[in-house]
């Protein structure tokens, strides 16, 4: 269901010679509508945008939905349920802090969820660009990238490694910060709703990270799964734009308001 609030991702138009104009971009996405080519030369120097096989140019139907609801399902109780019990026996090893005293000021619970989200992201951004190596991104990343066109669910539709190894990153927060259980939920669940957010596939106008300076929206990681690379952080934008990996993005967001442009003269 699409609501009138909620503004779907905008794509660029076609190509003028269809979609598959440059043999080399696979961009094309599953709503129906596809991206330009882009045309830049990508952050390593190379005319080539990808090499990685992206999974093909499937819509957005209710049965790959229903495949990914059935993969998310299976992944929750394989993997992440083993993880969640795991934690369970840290709180219960460190004595983890559960009484109302010794719960953080909301002001200190604020600032140790944003390191949790720091030290999270910095994780993120380094383990997902090596994911895309070509050596190990068949094996371990591959399967996220089915959907070029990412929606909510689609945030956990990941294999079994990439959890462990993308996810080791939720541990190192949890343990730098989150020195009381109310720390630990609200971690849990910032962390949750943000990567269900960015997942999403809408450009919400109301968004509240757009209030916050270098936060990755919906369209940020969108363009991730669209382009098959660059973009890799998904929680604030800094470490793209040190590496120069947000170049294409920053190409592709050119190319769209040169042609918002144009149809605002014709
Ligand atoms: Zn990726
Ligand atoms: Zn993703």
């Amino acid at each position: 269901m699409r609501f009138y609030w909620l503004r779907q991702i905008p794509r660029l138009p076609k190509p003028a010679q269809g979609p598959r104009q440059n043999p080399n971009s696979p961009h094309q996405s599953h709503r129906g509508d596809s991206m330009a080519v882009l045309d830049k030369p990508n952050h390593r120097g190379s005319a080539e945008v990808t090499n990685l096989d992206l999974g093909g140019d499937k819509p957005e139907t209710w049965e790959d939905q229903w495949k990914c609801f059935k993969m998310t399902f299976y992944h929750t109780l394989t993997i992440q349920t083993p993880m969640c019990l795991a934690v369970y026996i840290y709180i219960e090893y460190v004595d983890l802090p559960c009484d109302w005293n010794s719960m953080p000021r909301w002001y200190s619970a604020v600032l140790q969820i944003f390191g949790c989200f720091v030290i999270e992201d910095t994780w993120e951004y380094f383990t997902h660009r090596l994911l895309h190596h070509k050596t190990l991104y068949p094996y371990l990343h591959k399967v996220h990238h089915n959907f070029q066109a990412p929606f909510s669910i689609q945030a956990t539709y990941v294999s079994h490694a990439e959890t462990v190894i993308i996810g080791t990153g939720f541990f190192f927060g949890m343990l730098a910060f989150c020195h009381h259980l109310f720390l630990l939920w609200l971690w849990v669940v910032a962390r949750v709703a943000q990567n269900t957010h960015v997942h999403s596939g809408y450009d919400v106008p109301w968004d509240p990270l757009r209030l916050v300076p270098f936060a990755a929206t919906a369209r940020y990681h969108d363009f991730h799964h669209l382009n098959g690379q660059g973009n890799y952080a998904s929680i604030f934008t800094w470490w793209d734009e040190l590496f120069g990996t947000d170049k294409e993005y920053e190409n592709y967001n050119a190319r769209g308001r040169q042609k918002e442009m144009k149809e605002d003269d014709n």
